[in-house]
């Protein structure tokens, strides 16, 4: 038995481009501008042109972002319930012509059509679906948030349509207003779409669409009108965001790249494995962010697994991207040809097996066969580099702990996909794997209420589901913070120095790494100064040294994340106990060094503070999600790992345990800048920490200059996170540029104040979520 030619008609589609003249616009306040600067659209499955678009100049996005920002009150006045009702208008059209979209999507981008039929176009709908769901609820469900303002957005080309409804449903939803880049290469479904928004009654400006090249993302990313960023794409474009926004104010979601394990245990069923491989790592060709791209094989059916994987690349069909039996189309063009073929080349040449099955690639067009790879070293080239196109790279282990650091040697964290028949090993392994999906016994699961995005280069923030919604609200409390913090200056010494007692002056304050008292490495101290310009003590100047032990004995203490929430609360309780225990020393030390006339009332509301993190720690739970698989996908709360802390220079105490307490309730260990100009209070907390069970390592505290030590956290590559909050508007921008780096996640207060008494503004879940990354695990579940 052979398969004939299965065409799916191209007739309506290709009418829809001939009545625009195959010449399109830009649609910017429900209108459509003249066609301008054009650039060509084509085929990659032949090289035909297919229609000609206009590259966006810097004024054009100027107007878009002025539409977007007009439209804001008319969108958000329009309530929950009446953008829910425009909302389902979009699904039901995306519906009505799925079958125009779905091959207008593989004429402009190579794919399959059973893709774009029987994945894009569904799932699409379904975003507009799941989002017009949350726009209802909005102001039940998020009373405390608002929508962030107008949102640029920058998508890639590997699914247009449905990135589109990634970013444009749940920022409607929201009650934003958006300015959406397609990728120059699949920007025709973003223009049929626009075509939907006037017909679901979508007001002018709420929806606005720029194409071109990346001189129009980059016009959108610096543009000061423009309130979020939200991207996805290269890793490499991405962290030029985080430089370019950095400092701004704008929020920025980024969904980069991924090197993701597919890692196939020896009990697994292999039939099913080979299958899930299929639609791992050749599903739309590779092109795919969270690709199963590295096949990890338990050695003792390495050799049965990949002969199977062999016939079944055998079978893989490869030709034209609209005849619906074929399982492999064309890439999206000859530039990503070449992109694959010169790392292919490079395995060749550092002799790895190139193993290909015998295929026919068509004579026009972009194509590349599927693609085996063995013998790579683990610092291989392709075993490293995010390849994009059809290509597997197979390694073997021998044991789950082995498995679990091949999957974690990369610098990603998209997904991961795991196959075994043992529950048990599946979920032992699902929580040691750093990425932001994991898939047992499946792979490329989506759904728009499971929340899809990923850990270290893979980038942060999330689409879909409840966290998604997030990403596109600011918590009101954000707007009640103060204009300027309450930034006390150094105390200066007096002219005539106190009269003090010798030996209080003979005390150094100490650093505190590893769970004990640290001299600083540079042998440097400084004085601290009392508010009446006594000097109080000294205290080590922190430097590079001092910060790499602490991160070092951070690591060491990556037990704490393993604890039990339950143990992690205990010892929080504690803490306030002891702290309780020397309120009266404790406000002295506050009184002496601020000048405070109530210091009482800021160790209270420390104490307050840590019973208030301490309850979070066991009840800041995750969510079951029920997508519309056999499956359910849990999303956990995971620590982030180890987090780089500058505090406030205002309550000194309470700000440091504001801090510090959230991120050490939820698993994670942080190396503390304590106050620069009030150190103190932050380093006597080491007797206190050593009476309460805090194992050593999960607070490290290095006192110094901030702005030096905060340089240092956010460069260096293993810290997780850096938060600054001391007020230092030039200090948070820098944080968030050098952060780009290893893309950390930041959290960073800039030159607003905050009231750290205020449990709103201090507190919370969106503090919580700052501490925390979601991790999506697909199980399969009444299969
Ligand atoms: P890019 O990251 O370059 O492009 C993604 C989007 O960003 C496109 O719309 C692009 O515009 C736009 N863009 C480009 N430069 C800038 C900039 N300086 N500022 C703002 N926006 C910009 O990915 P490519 O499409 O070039 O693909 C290159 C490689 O990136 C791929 O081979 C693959 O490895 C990886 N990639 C990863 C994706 C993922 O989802 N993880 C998705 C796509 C690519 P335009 O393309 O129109 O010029």
């Amino acid at each position: 038995m052979d398969y004939g030619p299965a065409p799916e008609s191209q007739k309506e589609a290709q009418a829809w481009l001939d009545g625009h003249q195959r010449k399109f616009g830009l649609f910017i306040d429900n209108a459509w501008s003249e066609p301008a600067e054009l650039f060509a659209s084509t085929n990659p499955a032949d090289g035909a042109q297919l229609a000609e678009l206009t590259q966006a100049t810097d004024a054009d996005v100027e107007r878009a972002v002025e539409a977007a920002r007009r439209a804001l009150p008319v969108w958000q006045g329009m309530g929950g319930h009446g953008r829910a009702k425009v909302m389902y208008a979009l699904a039901r059209l995306l519906q009505k012509h799925a079958r125009l979209f779905a091959v207008l999507e593989t004429l402009d981008n190579g794919k399959t059509i059973r893709e774009t039929r029987d994945i894009d176009l569904p799932l699409a709908a379904r975003h507009f679906y799941h989002h017009a769901g949350w726009a209802q609820l909005q102001s039940e469900e998020f009373a405390d948030y608002r929508a962030v303002g107008v949102v640029g957005q920058i998508v890639p080309w590997n699914f247009p349509l449905l990135m589109l409804s990634w970013k444009i449903a749940p920022a409607l939803a929201a009650g934003n207003t958006v300015v959406f880049k397609p990728a120059e290469f699949t920007s025709l479904t973003a223009m049929l779409f626009a075509e939907l928004c006037v017909q679901a009654g979508v007001p002018a400006g709420v929806v606005n669409i720029v194409t071109g090249d990346g001189r129009v993302g980059s016009a959108i990313v610096n543009h000061p009108g423009v309130d979020k960023i939200a991207f996805t794409g290269s890793t490499e474009v991405g962290r030029l965001i985080r430089e370019a926004t950095a400092g701004s104010g704008k929020k920025l979601s980024l969904e980069l790249g991924g090197k993701s394990p597919f890692i196939v245990f020896e009990d697994a069923d292999l039939d099913g494995a080979v299958e899930g491989l299929v639609d791992s790592i050749w599903f739309n060709q590779g092109q795919v962010c969270c690709a199963g791209s590295r096949l990890l094989v338990q050695e003792s059916i390495q050799e049965r697994f990949l002969n199977k994987v062999r016939a079944r690349m055998e079978n893989l069909r490869l030709g034209s991207p609209l005849d619906k039996s074929m399982d492999v189309g064309a890439l999206v063009d000859p530039v990503q040809r070449q992109r694959i073929a010169a790392l292919v080349d490079s395995a060749r040449a550092e002799g790895c097996d190139v193993w290909q099955p015998a295929c026919e690639l068509p004579a026009d067009g972009s194509w590349f066969p599927p693609t085996l790879i063995t013998g790579a070293s683990t610092s291989a080239a392709v075993a490293q580099a995010e390849i994009f196109g059809p290509v597997l790279v197979a390694m073997s282990f021998r044991t789950p702990p082995e498995a679990v650091q091949l999957a974690n040697n990369t610098v990603y964290g998209l997904a991961a996909s795991v196959w075994t028949e043992s529950i048990s090993l599946a979920l032992d392994i699902a929580p040691a794997i750093k990425a932001g999906v994991v898939w047992i016994n499946s792979a490329n699961q989506f759904d728009a209420a499971c929340g899809f995005g990923g850990y270290r280069e893979s980038g942060f923030g999330r689409e879909g589901g409840r966290e998604g919604m997030l990403e596109y609200m600011t918590a009101l409390a954000e707007d009640a913070r103060p204009a300027l913090p309450v930034v006390e200056a150094k105390a200066k010494a007096a002219a005539k120095p106190a009269a003090a007692d010798p030996f209080a002056i003979d005390r150094t304050a100490k650093m505190y790494i590893g769970g004990k008292q640290a001299r600083p490495d540079s042998a440097y101290s400084a004085p601290v100064f009392g508010a009446n310009g006594a000097l109080l003590a000294e205290v080590g100047v922190g430097s590079r040294k001092d910060i790499r032990n602490a991160v070092e004995a951070a690591h060491k203490a990556s037990g704490w994340t393993g604890a039990t929430a339950h143990n992690r609360a205990q010892v929080l309780y504690y803490i306030a106990e002891n702290l309780a225990a020397r309120a009266d020393e404790f406000a002295a030390r506050i009184a002496a060094m601020t000048g405070n006339k109530n210091p009482e009332k800021e160790v209270q509301a420390s104490i307050e503070r840590l019973f208030y993190y301490a309850a979070w720690a066991d009840k800041y739970d995750g969510l079951a999600h029920q997508p519309p698989t056999k499956g359910i996908t849990v999303a956990l709360n995971e620590a982030v790992g180890v987090i780089g802390i500058v505090c406030p220079n205002e309550a000194p105490l309470l700000g440091f345990i504001s801090l510090v307490a959230p991120a050490i309730a939820l698993g994670n260990r942080v190396v503390v800048v304590p106050s620069e100009a009030h150190p103190l209070s932050a380093l006597d907390l080491y007797q206190v920490f050593d009476t309460s069970d805090l194992p050593g390592g999960v607070v490290n505290i290095i006192s110094g200059n901030a702005d030096e030590l905060a340089r240092t956290l956010a460069t260096h590559a293993d810290i997780d996170a850096v938060w600054r909050h001391d007020g230092s508007a030039e200090g948070c921008a820098e944080v968030e540029r050098l952060s780009a780096g290893t893309l950390k996640r930041t959290w960073v207060g800039g030159a607003k104040g905050r009231d750290w008494y205020s449990a709103a503004q201090s507190g919370g879940r969106a503090v919580l979520a700052h501490a925390s990354q979601v991790k999506n695990v697909w199980i399969p579940y009444g299969v």
